[in-house]
């Protein structure tokens, strides 16, 4: 059974794994992209790595649904006679302090268990009248709190209010004259439930079709509690066959943490402050990648093939977004949405070589260099219609 405790340990190793340790005498090491954006799913901008708080939680929650939904076996009968029933769905709440830490850990997930079901009514012997939200999920004691409090028993169950002729209530004193419209309301909102009379009443899971639990609809609700953002450009990233690192770069220069000099910097390191490949201004992550007049000489060589107008945006990430919605004619489909992690790739390239090794080539070697990539990766993903990219090869 997982505990909270082992989720913290191996998420620290992950981070150090994933970060950059600082060594001796160097102080503080750094992260490229926060840990709790590595954490999200592909879809929404991470890298889809498992939180393990979240997963731990989700587990645990799975003992929380088994509870709910299974009848008379042997550990059920044993936490019930050591806890006590709240409900039909939950044990008390746990506040011994010592022995059955398990079970505590897993009560404690009941507030956010009860936020992602609700009641279905069967034969209605489980669920309460007034108290328990099975219509609509709001009890009848909070939608008609005037009815409730005349009614004969609060803690009635359901099928003790219902008869083969309809619902049966009874109230402590007859009905005044205004009561009666509210009656008629009341008896409306239960018009349209009927109790199947041969079916238990159930707990269900709001995030799945089957009204089932799993453990892992947990955890992607959980993971995406709070979080919006979701884009079909970050899916389309991470599809292909381009090699893995040139999708895990892309993703970095689409969050701006690749390791330009305006990053270095914020992390305080001091360097050159100009960019490597036209000395004209300091390197950003928007110039490097898109406005530098030697990056965008390589953009122009795709934009002049294409027919489509074309402003280049400010940001790496709107121009991936733009790039991918606008798209290249009918036959350029398929690898156009290549070409920005194929530039920036052979760009960055470039800035390694003549920042750490000394070595530079010529712009018309870079587009060269780009457009071999390009056609490689479209062999690899078994694309044809790739005439224009050997014309373009060609006429360098
Ligand atoms: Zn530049």
């Amino acid at each position: 059974m997982p505990t909270y405790g082992m989720s913290l340990f191996p998420d620290k190793l992950r981070r150090n794994f994933l970060g950059k340790k600082g060594k001796e005498g160097e102080g503080k090491g750094y992260y490229l992209v926060k840990w709790n954006t590595v954490m999200l799913s592909k879809e929404r901008g991470g890298l889809g790595i498992k939180n393990l708080r979240i997963q731990n939680k989700s587990l645990l929650m799975k003992w929380l649904w088994r509870y709910t939904s299974e009848e008379g076996t042997l550990w059920k009968e044993m936490i019930v006679a050591k806890y006590g029933e709240l409900n039909p769905w939950c044990t008390e709440i746990v506040s011994e302090p010592y022995g059955w830490r398990v079970w505590r850990s897993i009560r404690a997930l009941w507030n956010s268990m009860e936020e992602n079901v609700f009641l279905k009514i069967g034969n209605g012997n489980k669920i309460k009248f007034w108290r328990d939200g099975w219509i609509d999920q709001i009890p009848l004691s909070e939608s008609f709190p005037d009815l409730f409090s005349i009614c004969n028993n609060p803690e009635a169950r359901v099928c003790e209010c219902w008869t083969t002729q309809g619902w049966d209530l009874s109230f402590r004193r007859l009905l005044n004259d205004w009561e009666v419209d509210r009656v008629a309301s009341f008896l409306e909102k239960l018009g349209g439930t009927n109790l199947v009379t041969n079916a238990p009443d159930r707990v269900i899971w709001k995030h799945n079709k089957d009204g089932k639990f799993t453990v892992d609809s947990a955890y992607k609700k959980g993971i995406q509690a709070g979080v919006r953002g979701y884009h079909h450009h970050w899916k389309s990233i991470w599809r292909g066959l381009i090699p893995t690192k040139v999708k895990c770069f892309t993703w970095l220069v689409i969050k701006r943490a690749c390791l330009t000099q305006e990053v270095l910097q914020k992390k305080g390191k001091q360097l050159v402050p100009r960019c490597f490949l036209c000395n004209l201004t300091g390197e950003t992550n928007n110039h490097l990648f898109l406005h530098c007049k030697f990056t965008a000489q390589i953009w122009e060589l795709f934009l002049n093939i294409t027919c489509c107008s074309w402003s280049m945006p400010e940001h790496t990430s709107d121009l991936f977004k733009c790039w991918i919605r606008k798209g290249g004619s009918k036959t350029q489909k398929k690898w156009w949405k290549l070409i920005p992690s194929c530039i920036w790739w052979s760009v960055w390239k470039e800035r390694n070589g003549r920042c750490f090794e000394d070595r530079s080539n010529s712009i018309h070697k870079v587009k060269w260099n780009c457009l071999v990539s390009l056609l490689f990766w479209c062999k690899q993903l078994c694309i044809e219609d790739v005439d224009q990219i050997i014309e373009l090869i060609g006429s360098l």
